[in-house]
């Protein structure tokens, strides 16, 4: 038997879930040119608006004088170069932890960290909602991996109850990637607390956004103390590229000894993390950020609740639209990309059969005008329907 490949990629076309990347003619800030054409860009992730900004670039480009592009080797052979340290150190500061350690990408540090703190005798448990990089990193460890309902700490308590694993770890999202909403953290260390269990918090969504400072979800919950594991991603809020975890002495030094996807990489180049330091700063002390988001999110909200969209319950920038059928969500993206504006469809199996959506994300980059042709063309569509 051969690799039929274009059977599956037949079969992949015909239930309306091909994808392929569209060629960007542009940097990633509020318009997206894409095919000669300008359109107003509601789907990237630069919450903040800092992945072109000029203060941002100057770092980088001054520290590509400096530091060259490449980093040679991995941390540990001879690549941890000095913008490196400078980054670790301020993003503990930043996340009020002992230490931080980057990784070259969000996905790498779930990879890195899940696989180094459980194995074989021992349990993961992860929320069903969670990115793919968080349930891919559990199946990986070879520990015995539960899911639990959507933010249900009861559920996850029950879970615990009934294991006997050797250590067990909990790993949530943050700010969940494909609906918007927060993890219940207090209720979900309560459970682990309970069960000797370690709560582990991907903040790809809330790092930058969440909290007056940008500290994140754990900080705006309340919680920072109590959680032993958190994991940022830098490509998000903080407008670069790249990852890290923050947490004790003790876990930092573990994943420096145990994690392979740290230990066997090569480090980012150091002009990321030092154009990284400059965002970190940035996002931490230009407070106006999160507040044209905060009002830019209730713009939307209210907009979008009139004209009988379907929202989800998220107050972040993340603000899908329920559609359901996958046809359904592609054919209301193109109607907006007609009128000139960009809205992915996010279709299974990023998100669960029957619950195909649009992803509308915000960002600190938009005008209020912006949200308002985004309301009108959203009004146009519903009226084609
Ligand atoms: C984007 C994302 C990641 C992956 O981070 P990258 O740096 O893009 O690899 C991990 N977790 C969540 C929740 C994400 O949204």
């Amino acid at each position: 038997m051969g690799f039929d490949l274009r059977a599956r990629l037949d079969e992949r076309r015909a239930r309306h879930r091909y994808r392929h990347p569209r060629v960007q003619d542009g940097p990633c800030g509020r318009v997206a040119r894409v095919d000669g054409r300008d359109y107003l860009n509601f789907c990237s992730n630069d919450y903040l608006g800092l992945a072109a900004d000029a203060e941002v670039v100057a770092a980088f480009r001054a520290a590509a004088d400096q530091w060259g592009v490449g980093s040679g080797a991995s941390h540990l052979v001879c690549g941890h170069q000095r913008p490196h340290q400078d980054l670790e150190e301020a993003l503990a500061a930043h996340t009020g932890r002992s230490r931080a350690l980057l990784f070259s990408t969000g996905y790498m540090a779930n990879l890195g960290v899940i696989t180094a703190l459980v194995g074989r005798g021992d349990a993961i448990f992860e929320d069903r909602l969670n990115h793919a990089s968080l349930l891919d990193a559990g199946l990986l460890s070879g520990a015995r991996f539960r899911r639990f309902a959507h933010n249900d700490a009861g559920a996850l308590a029950g879970q615990l109850a009934r294991s006997d694993a050797g250590r067990k770890l909990v790993a949530v999202d943050g700010v969940f990637s494909m609906d918007g909403d927060q993890a219940p953290l207090a209720p979900l260390l309560d459970a682990c607390e309970a069960a000797d269990a370690w709560l582990m918090v991907d903040d790809a969504h809330g790092l930058g956004v969440l909290d007056g400072q940008g500290r994140g979800t754990a900080f705006a919950q309340g919680v920072n103390e109590r959680l032993p594991v958190y994991m940022g991603t830098l490509g998000k809020g903080l407008g670069t590229s790249g990852a890290f975890v923050a947490g004790s002495e003790e876990l930092i030094e573990t994943l420096i000894q145990f994690s392979r996807s740290y230990i066997y990489t090569t480090a980012m180049p150091a002009a990321v993390a030092a154009a990284t330091r400059v965002s970190l700063a940035k996002a931490a002390a230009e407070t106006w950020r999160r507040d044209r988001l905060a009002a830019l999110i209730r713009r939307f909200r209210h907009g979008a609740a009139e004209l009988g969209y379907a929202l989800m319950a998220s107050d972040t920038p993340i603000q899908p639209i329920r559609v359901g059928e996958d046809a359904d969500a592609l054919a209301l993206s193109r109607a907006l990309a007609e009128r000139g504006l960009l809205v992915t469809a996010i279709r299974p199996p990023t998100v669960p059969e029957g619950q195909a959506r649009l992803r509308v994300t915000l960002s600190a980059a938009h005008e209020e005008g912006d949200v308002d042709r985004l309301l009108d063309a959203l009004e146009t569509a519903k009226c084609r329907n």
